[in-house]
């Protein structure tokens, strides 16, 4: 219901005009970042940007779409400009553009404006975890560090800022401290993106074993479905437990039947086990389903040269670059 700010009469939420005393309605503003729609308030309850009118939300979001589409090119730092220009203290447009200016290595000039979108919101976790990045790519760990201990010390419980803390130290290679605060993280909120940091500092800990744990928690999460298998190959092969993944590439194969790039994957933990005919018994199979599968014309390649097969390769050298052939990771 809306209250007539002239008589005071409720009218519905879709009226533009008063049913009592013919006043306009005012309308309805919009967040450009979310789309909450509100007649009274000012600021998106949820993201803390400034609501719009209809027709400035729309023009706004078309600008950063645009921007959005061109990527990491410099011309978007024009279009970002743009949108500012029109709503100046439109945060996520200036986290963008630091982004974006971060990845152009302009460094001082992305910390400039993660700063500004800092002013605006200085509660976005995605902002903070913006400085934080821009200081651990130029390698000011100890800024990184005090900021983000200034952060957590408003809100010490806040689990996003705890997964940030785990992040810097994880880059410091600090795996140990780095681990404890994933697990304090995660205490407040069982988060799959933090679950996989956790991993990803186990494995470079070396502790294999919990490292398993943590992929067989994001095994029923549905969009770490596919990583779940992927991730825990990578554990086996670091730990060189060739059996246990060639078990589990024929698991994840009979339960994606139409994914033949599994058997790139299997044919790779062969060809580590110097099992030759096996790997290459896996990328042929590929190659009957898709014959210019770039990837495993490479693999089988690679098979034949340790095998000694100079004439089969040769068919092969025609279809791909010479250069390309070494085995590497999918
Ligand atoms: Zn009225
Ligand atoms: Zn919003």
């Amino acid at each position: 219901m809306r209250k007539c700010p002239k008589c005071g009469n409720e009218n519905h939420d879709n009226d533009k005009f008063c049913g009592n005393c013919g006043f306009k309605l005012p309308e309805a503003k919009i967040c450009p970042e979310c789309g909450f729609t509100s007649f009274k308030d000012k600021f998106c309850v949820f993201c803390g940007e400034q609501l719009l009118p209809k027709y400035l939300c729309k023009k706004i979001k078309c600008m950063m779409q645009e921007a959005n589409d061109l990527g990491f090119e410099q011309d978007a730092i024009k279009l970002y400009d743009d949108v500012l220009d029109t709503v100046p203290y439109y945060s996520h447009a200036l986290a963008n553009k630091s982004r974006l200016l971060l990845f152009l290595k302009k460094y001082d000039d992305a910390l400039k404006c993660i700063d500004k979108a800092l002013d605006i919101n200085p509660y976005n976790t995605s902002f903070i975890d913006n400085k934080t990045t821009i200081f651990l790519v130029m390698e000011k760990y100890d800024d990184a560090m005090e900021y983000i201990d200034i952060c957590l010390d408003s809100n010490p419980l806040d689990d996003s800022l705890l997964k940030i803390k785990g992040d810097i130290l994880s880059s410091m290679e600090k795996y140990g401290e780095a681990i404890k605060f994933y697990d304090k993280s995660l205490d407040i909120n069982s988060n799959s993106c933090t679950i996989r940091a956790k991993m990803n500092a186990l494995i470079d800990f070396k502790q294999y074993d919990e490292a398993l744990e943590c992929c067989e928690y994001l095994k029923n999460d549905d969009s770490f479905s596919s990583g779940y298998y992927s991730q825990k190959l990578k554990i086996y092969k670091i730990m060189k437990e060739y059996e246990k993944a060639l078990d589990l590439c024929t698991e994840w194969y009979e339960s994606n039947p139409n994914c033949y790039f599994i058997l790139l994957y299997k044919g790779d933990i062969y060809f580590e086990m110097e099992k030759y005919p096996s790997a290459l018994r896996c990328y042929d199979k590929v190659l009957n389903h898709s014959p210019n599968d770039e990837t495993a014309l490479k693999r089988k390649a690679n098979v034949l040269i340790k095998m000694g097969n100079v004439d089969a390769i040769k068919d092969i050298l025609s279809k791909i670059d010479p250069n390309d052939i070494r085995i590497g990771n999918l």
